[in-house]
């Protein structure tokens, strides 16, 4: 790009050639977001969708450093060329249909960058902020209009059929892992409602079947994006990991009730269709890299933890961080299962801090007097945020290197 950018892509004046170096880096900053949420099954294995997700929020503010950069330089090279103010040239620019594409892309990626600033994103409801979010398909079709109109960042026929197969690749990477794939999984298994089962006050196990199980490429460890579309509305979908491994014939999610999606789930109808986008994470043992494993839940991230004691693997222990053992659910299967397969099971009662020493079971000395050889073992963690990064923050001081850290956090950036 950058070649094509230096062999072809001088603008009138140099102001507008810095304009047009930051729009078409403008466009592959795009291409790139696109690709970290098009949801590609074999980048999602590799990376984890909750990283994805990280890098296309911090890409995202580059995004728009960019685009008020390509904004800035464009008016200002065109006002310099015509000798005008640069308000004027705006305004004379609104007029011409290719610019004013652009600049209401431009609106729209800034209205739903400002939504997505931490402060605010976390005021509004997930549904709200996901719905505005999508906006960004309208301003991305915009934008490729206005580029398509503008038509004069390549002055070479050859340079201009690469780019927009470029885009095309990009945009079939998009329309396969968003839509052509979750559809045809659908078609394919057919996924029912088995069975629903309280586990708790709270937390419920759905347990789904269809056709052809054996054939989805699942992993214990990884989680569905999942929509039940008859009971709950079809718009509402929440990522929830298997409880079980899949075992070719059903899954099973467990879950607790936080807002409306989770609370509902326990009146699912049986036999009502399912909606599943998956499997995706790569919270798996394929990134396993010794053959000792320590495996750490907090609450209900207990649930892709029970997926993965049903592996086969190494001396495992596994650490269950709840305020009380009633809290504790999936408790008999995690017990048997550890028994099955040798693994020692302690469930971590009490509040944090509480007590005298206070209790902090994953400060690095007590983690270390707990699991002597933790150095020696990839770490499988998974629990709310502040605890998921707690024990992270621990294994990093006693010295875990990365590669055996694998952490789930139950929330997409
Ligand atoms: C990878 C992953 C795996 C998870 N696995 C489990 C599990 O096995 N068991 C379990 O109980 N919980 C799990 N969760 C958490 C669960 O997704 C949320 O508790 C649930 O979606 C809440 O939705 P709600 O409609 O009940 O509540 P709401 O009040 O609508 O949502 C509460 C919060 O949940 C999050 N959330 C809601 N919908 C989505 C969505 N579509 N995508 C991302 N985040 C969303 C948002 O942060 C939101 O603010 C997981 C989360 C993630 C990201």
């Amino acid at each position: 790009m950058e070649y094509l950018f230096i062999r072809y892509g001088q603008g009138k004046n140099s102001l507008l050639t810095v304009g047009k170096f930051f729009g078409l880096h403008l466009a592959a900053i795009m291409m790139l977001q696109i690709v970290l949420v098009a949801r590609l099954p074999w980048l999602d294995r590799r990376i984890g969708m909750d990283r994805l997700t990280v890098w296309h929020r911090w890409i995202g503010f580059g995004l728009v450093w960019t685009l008020i950069l390509h904004f800035t330089f464009i008016i200002v090279g065109y006002a310099d060329l015509a000798s005008q103010p640069p308000w004027d040239t705006f305004l004379s620019l609104a007029g011409v249909t290719a610019s004013l594409l652009g600049m209401v892309a431009a609106v729209i990626i800034l209205v739903v960058a400002s939504i997505s600033v931490r402060y605010v994103r976390r005021r509004l409801p997930y549904e709200a902020w996901h719905g505005l979010h999508l906006l960004l398909y309208v301003a991305l079709g915009i934008g490729l209009v206005h580029q398509a109109f503008e038509g004069t960042t390549f002055d070479s026929t050859w340079a201009t059929v690469y780019w927009w197969s470029v885009w095309g690749l990009v945009l079939a990477a998009l329309l396969a892992g968003r839509v052509a794939v979750p559809v045809w999984r659908n078609l394919y298994h057919r996924f029912t409602v088995a069975a629903v089962v309280p586990e708790s006050d709270n937390v419920v196990s759905v347990h789904i079947t269809g056709q052809h199980l054996d054939k989805l490429p699942a992993r214990a460890g990884q989680f569905f994006i999942w929509r039940f579309p008859g009971h709950h509305g079809w718009w509402r979908a929440n990522p929830f990991s298997l409880s079980a491994a899949p075992n070719g014939r059903s899954l099973r999610l467990t879950a607790k009730a936080v807002g409306k999606g989770s609370a509902g789930l326990r009146n699912v109808p049986v036999g009502s269709r399912v909606f599943v986008e998956g499997p995706y994470g790569a919270f798996t043992t394929i990134h396993q890299t010794r053959p000792a494993s320590l495996l750490i839940a907090g609450g209900v991230g207990i649930t892709p933890i029970r997926a993965l004691l049903e592996e086969p693997g190494g001396p495992t222990t596994v650490l269950y961080r709840v305020h009380t053992v009633e809290e504790a659910v999936l408790l008999p299967e995690l017990q048997a299962l550890a028994k099955a397969r040798g693994a020692q099971l302690y469930v971590l009662t009490g509040r944090t801090g509480a007590g005298t020493p206070p209790n902090v079971p994953f400060a690095p000395a007590n983690l270390a007097a707990a699991i002597p050889d933790i150095v020696q073992r990839d770490v499988f963690v998974c629990g709310p945020p502040a605890m998921t990064d707690a024990v992270v923050h621990s294994l990093r001081a006693l010295g875990v290197p990365r590669r055996q850290v694998h952490a789930e956090k139950f929330s997409l950036a």
